[in-house]
């Protein structure tokens, strides 16, 4: 490693405990500082250049410095950067507001104003327990995916089935019940699932206040994928039970699995919706919880301390964010992104072929803009996932595998030669790093 970086990468371990890492690994593996980012590319002090196939942990969709997302976030950085939501109120939370409410399935009528994803899931969770409540009823459970990830606080680890972040924490969660995600793609697979879904339903459906999941796409459960139709029947039959559908959208929104939402492949309406992430096209933490008028008006009361809703984080509905969040949209309402995904995303299906002949692929897997090699054959401990994240940022290309699960999730604006770097990257990364015959 060069000595700019390396001065930079000591500096740093001098202070920061970085997040999801055991820091010994930095002994040997080294930190990469990056000092600019354009378009797909990060930057390091150096001037190497890293292809961003993991749009910096899923969240950005039109790259790195989009001039017409800085342009909006400077114009408001000028006008007003914060101010307090409670109370108060301003042009960007306002204007943003009402865009999400016409672009989410309809009965998404009303915007709870958040400042992460994790915070987002716990605001829903709470607000399910509370509407019940309010109702006269105590559903103090929570039902979700095995294998799903809805975050790392307290509430969101408690629904999610990660061993991985959760397992450790065990004495310190809150009720949680999980029912079989759909094992795959298929249809079958969907129905088999539902049939455990109505099984735990008919049962506990007095306790349980919500039904919580990432629709279609089970991000750092490994990329795991399932058909449509699991939304149709869990949406059906969690009406049938009176119990709340949580869509998780933190991770498929805004296009990422070919639509601009998941839930928009089964043409449903969940009760609560969470959305970050892609939401202000990867600039600044900012999330929502999308919900119905029945669960507004369930809160909505002459005042009695009871009944309200009295949830709030500092940052909540920032004015930066929001703008952020404005141009994003933007950028969708002038271009055919989706249209555009449809072709890349078939693009990167087509030269994946010669991966399915490889000895230790077990399965390639697609779902719009997210595509995922799985491989087989090998231990936790072997790291395999490590290993061919060091050799692809050698080669320039940011993979990030989620253990033996390597996956691309570009920024929408990735070219097609880009993609052909980044697929050959993994490609050589499998069959040289992993000596796969
Ligand atoms: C990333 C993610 C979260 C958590 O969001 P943070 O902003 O990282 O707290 C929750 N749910 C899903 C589906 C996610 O992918």
């Amino acid at each position: 490693m060069s000595e700019e970086n390396t001065k930079m990468m000591q500096r740093d371990l001098e202070v920061i405990w970085h997040p999801c890492t055991q820091m010994k690994d930095h002994e040997t593996l080294p930190l990469v500082p990056v000092k600019s980012g354009k378009g797909v590319y990060l930057y390091d002090f150096e001037g190497n250049a890293y292809i961003d196939a993991v749009s910096s942990w899923w969240v950005n969709l039109f790259g790195h410095a989009n001039e017409a997302i800085n342009t909006k976030i400077k114009a408001q950085l000028d006008t007003l950067e914060h101010v307090l939501l409670a109370g108060f109120t301003h042009e960007p939370a306002i204007e943003l507001a009402h865009k999400l409410v016409n672009i989410t399935p309809s009965g998404l009528s009303k915007v709870f104003y958040v400042d992460n994803g994790s915070s987002a899931v716990e605001a829903a969770l709470k607000m399910s327990y509370h509407y019940h409540l309010n109702l006269g009823e105590r559903k103090a459970l929570f039902l979700s995916l095995t294998n799903s990830y809805h975050g790392e606080t307290i509430g969101a680890l408690s629904v999610g089935d990660v061993a991985l972040y959760k397992e450790t924490y065990a004495p310190l969660l809150i009720g949680n019940m999980q029912v079989p995600v759909p094992k795959d793609q298929s249809m079958e697979a969907a129905n088999e699932a539902l049939l455990s879904l109505e099984e735990v339903l008919k049962d506990k459906a007095d306790e349980i206040a919500a039904f919580i999941l990432e629709p279609l796409i089970q991000g750092a459960g490994g990329m795991h994928m399932y058909h449509p139709t699991y939304l149709i029947g869990a949406r059906v039959l969690t009406k049938k039970y009176n119990v709340h559908l949580i869509a998780d959208e933190i991770m498929t929104g805004f296009g990422r699995t070919g639509k601009m939402f998941a839930c928009d492949y089964a043409e449903i309406s969940p009760d609560f919706m969470t959305l970050s992430k892609g939401l202000t096209g990867g600039y600044l933490p900012l999330s929502v919880v999308m919900t119905s008028d029945d669960v507004y008006n369930a809160f909505y009361c002459d005042y009695n301390e009871h009944k309200a809703f009295l949830h709030s984080h500092s940052y909540t509905g920032n004015p930066l964010a929001c703008s952020a969040a404005l141009a994003t949209l933007e950028i969708f309402e002038q271009n055919d992104i989706l249209g555009e995904n449809e072709k890349k995303s078939l693009y990167i299906k087509e030269n994946l072929e010669r991966f399915s002949l490889l000895s230790n692929v077990k399965e390639i897997r697609q779902q719009g803009m997210v595509t995922a090699i799985e491989l087989e054959g090998y231990l936790p401990e072997e790291r395999v996932g490590l290993k061919i994240y060091e050799y692809a940022l050698t080669q320039g290309v940011l993979l990030r595998p989620l253990g033996h699960v390597i996956y691309f999730m570009p920024p929408y604006i990735i070219s097609y030669e880009e993609i052909d770097t980044m697929i050959e990257v993994a490609y050589q990364g499998i069959v040289n790093v992993l000596k796969v015959p």
